[in-house]
């Protein structure tokens, strides 16, 4: 399949399924995942500035700042070029309008922005449950796999953790922060591009998501 669409921005609260989804749109269509917190937590492990800059934030479910998101996005872009499914970026306006002034500069526009929604009380649920490999960013339920903190991932052989900010408190935070500052990304979208703002039902299983957002990106709706 010839991916039509290239350029694509996965919105969604945590646990919305957007790292593992955007890895299999990744596997399937060879379009690069970038997630903004997986390398600003490999930046963390590695003991950076950038990283104990990160840290700082992360740990609390707080947001870095725009600067240091948009630097790591240029960063990686300038590396890589301009296709992308972006999982965790932007957070806010301020990243989102970023975004669109680097994209207008390489003449290369956004194809799609996909929200994923679910309801809070699927979001406690899962974070909650959620162990986590910080090499490979898979990510594993307690309740449906029978992989335990300690164990290795089955896909790399790292330690599977249960990250710093899937704590009840974090969480609560994270909440906030997503209502707060990047909700307003969705309605940034809505007024900018309302074209290729699409939204998903992320309570559905994760096969039906994924054939939903494979048609997506092929440009079949
Ligand atoms: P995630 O893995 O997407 O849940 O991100 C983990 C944490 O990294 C977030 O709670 C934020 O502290 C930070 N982070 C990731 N992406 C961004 C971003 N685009 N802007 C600001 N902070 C971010």
């Amino acid at each position: 399949m010839n991916p039509v669409n290239q350029r694509i921005v996965l919105l969604g609260p945590p646990a919305s399924g957007k790292g593992t989804q955007a890895d299999r749109l990744s596997d399937t269509f060879g379009i690069p995942h970038v997630s903004t917190g997986a390398l600003l937590r490999s930046e963390c492990a590695r003991g950076t500035v950038l990283g104990r800059e990160a840290d700082a934030a992360t740990s609390k479910g707080l947001l870095v700042s725009d600067e240091l998101a948009v630097r790591i996005v240029a960063n990686w872009m300038q590396e890589h070029g301009p296709r992308f499914l972006f999982d965790g970026f932007p957070r806010t306006v301020g990243q989102a309008a970023h975004l669109d002034a680097a994209l207008t500069s390489l003449k290369a526009p956004l194809d799609l922005v996909i929200l994923l929604e679910l309801s809070d009380e699927a979001i406690r649920q899962r974070i909650l449950e959620r162990i986590s490999c910080l090499k490979c960013g898979a990510t594993y339920s307690t309740s449906l796999h029978t992989h335990a903190e300690g164990d290795a991932c089955p896909r790399c052989g790292a330690t599977l953790v249960r990250r710093n900010d899937d704590t009840a408190e974090a969480l609560e935070q994270r909440l906030k922060v997503y209502r707060e500052l990047t909700m307003p990304v969705v309605g940034y979208y809505e007024e900018t591009a309302p074209r290729i703002l699409q939204r998903i039902d992320a309570g559905k299983g994760s096969d039906d998501i994924f054939a939903k957002l494979s048609s997506l990106v092929v440009g079949e709706n």
